[in-house]
């Protein structure tokens, strides 16, 4: 837990979230402003900044937040039409939230590149 970090206060419930999933490691809520008509934010437990502060001791959880991520896609029904995984990083990256997240993306068909 990060006092400051808004992402580990909606985690304690200090800030509500459309809970989506949630496990002893991860947590998964609905983004606040969709980009796309599924939109959902699935973020580990322990507060990490960004990937590039993440340790070889952080490789499981990163594991599982992913398949936890592709099983949430399935569940929302995602799987058949695809969808997109996104993790901004840094002001390049467009990270906006200083605890890492994965966007699951998806109901629309998506550009590529990115903007
Ligand atoms: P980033 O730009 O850091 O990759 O993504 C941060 C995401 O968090 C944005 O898509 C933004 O809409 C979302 N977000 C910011 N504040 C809140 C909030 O208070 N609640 C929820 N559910 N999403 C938020
Ligand atoms: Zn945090």
């Amino acid at each position: 837990m990060s006092e400051d970090c808004l992402f580990c206060k909606i985690i304690a419930g200090d800030i509500p979230s459309n809970k989506v999933y949630e496990d002893e490691d991860v947590y998964a809520f609905h983004d606040i402003s969709p980009a796309a008509p599924t939109h959902i934010l699935i973020i580990p437990k322990k507060h990490i900044a960004a990937v590039k502060d993440a340790s070889a001791e952080d490789s499981r959880l990163l594991g599982a937040l992913v398949l936890k991520a592709a099983e949430i896609a399935r569940k929302q029904g995602l799987e058949e039409d695809g969808y997109r995984f996104v993790v901004n990083t840094g002001d390049n990256g467009g990270q906006t939230v200083f605890h890492i997240h994965l966007h699951i993306l998806g109901g629309r068909r998506m550009s590529w590149p990115p903007g």
